[in-house]
């Protein structure tokens, strides 16, 4: 019998952190890899190691555009919609662009999806349970900050994306997996836009204070983005996951100031930790939650999915990767 033919795929936010290792995996399965990716966070940078692959179509050009990717979905059997305005301090700084991005861009691919019938994963965000807690199931009751906190409305993006994802599918039938990212790291994140890890990293390579916000008492938990890719590729090739939702972290949880620790102990820096108050980090009214840890035995149990590398091994490969832009 004949081996299947790969079926082509494409990535939105192809160019991001995430979306270029799992571009990679793509490509390693031989599928064509369609790219979207409008380059507002994303660099072609993080595709250089497959820039020039045959199976590789790289589109600059925003997820708002509908002619285009109406192209782009008649020629793929699958979506993965990554594409969205992220960061903490990004969302702070332009909440119109989050807002219409984030709810337009995901209402534009459920459509074309719908009208090719093409399966598509939504990424959604641990940002969703809003004030947080712990062992936080994909059923969890959730609570928001007030509307005059921007914070908040990058979950609420997210949120009815997730609505309009299960509801197109109980309504239309169109198959959709939604997957809640945790805390997510990795090679190629960088820490411009904020996000924790990558930023204590260059500031104890500098030899900088690090930043650490509030108390540092604040807990969360750091799911590597290899991990993060087999999530993903498992939950497309599961039946049993279309419709549903699921939460793609590690439960293992550190505090921030902990975390600060470790990074200076594993690169050997010689910095000190600053504490720095919420209001001038990001403003009057920020408000931060103390914990963030997901319950994963949905996924486990779908899948068979566990996270598998340490916060050790995660550490290390993102001194390693700022150090000398090995790929660790
Ligand atoms: N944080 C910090 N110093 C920084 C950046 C972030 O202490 O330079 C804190 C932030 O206040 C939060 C945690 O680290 O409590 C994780 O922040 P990040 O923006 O990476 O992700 P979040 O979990 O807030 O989505």
């Amino acid at each position: 019998m004949a081996e299947p033919v790969p079926e082509p795929v494409l990535v939105t936010g192809g160019a991001g952190f995430i979306g270029s290792h799992l571009v990679e995996r793509f490509l390693e399965e031989d599928r064509h890899v369609y790219v979207v990716d409008d380059l507002s966070t994303g660099r072609l940078d993080n595709l250089s190691a497959v820039r020039s692959h045959p199976k590789l179509h790289v589109i600059v050009d925003s997820v708002l555009n509908y002619p285009m990717l109406g192209d782009v979905i008649a020629r793929v059997r699958e979506v993965v919609h990554l594409a969205a305005v992220v960061g903490v301090k990004r969302v702070l700084e332009h909440p119109v662009t989050t807002i219409t991005t984030n709810v337009r861009g995901t209402e534009i691919i459920l459509d074309l999806c719908n009208r090719h019938r093409t399966k598509v994963f939504v990424a959604s965000t641990s940002e969703i349970y809003g004030k947080g807690g712990e062992n936080l199931d994909e059923d969890h009751d959730r609570v928001m900050g007030s509307v005059r906190n921007w914070r908040w409305a990058y979950a609420c993006t997210k949120e009815i994306d997730e609505f309009l994802g299960v509801a197109y599918h109980a309504e239309h039938g169109l198959p959709v997996i939604i997957g809640r990212f945790f805390n997510i790291v990795g090679p190629r994140q960088t820490g411009e836009y904020g996000i924790v890890l990558p930023t204590f990293v260059r500031q104890a390579l500098a030899g900088e204070e690090l930043t650490v916000y509030g108390d540092g008492e604040q807990r969360r938990c750091f799911c590597h983005v290899e991990d993060t890719v087999d999530a993903i590729t498992g939950l497309m090739k599961s039946d049993a996951a279309v419709g549903d939702i699921f939460n793609i972290g590690v439960e293992q949880e550190i505090t921030i100031r902990g975390l600060a620790e470790k990074v200076i102990e594993r690169s050997g820096s010689k910095s000190r930790l600053r504490l720095i108050p919420y209001e001038t980090a990001y403003g009057g009214g920020f408000e931060d939650m103390d914990r963030r840890q997901p319950n994963i035995s949905k996924i486990t149990r779908v899948t068979g999915w566990r996270p598998g590398r340490s916060l050790d091994d995660i550490i290390e490969g993102a001194i390693a990767f700022q150090r000398d832009g090995s790929r660790a």
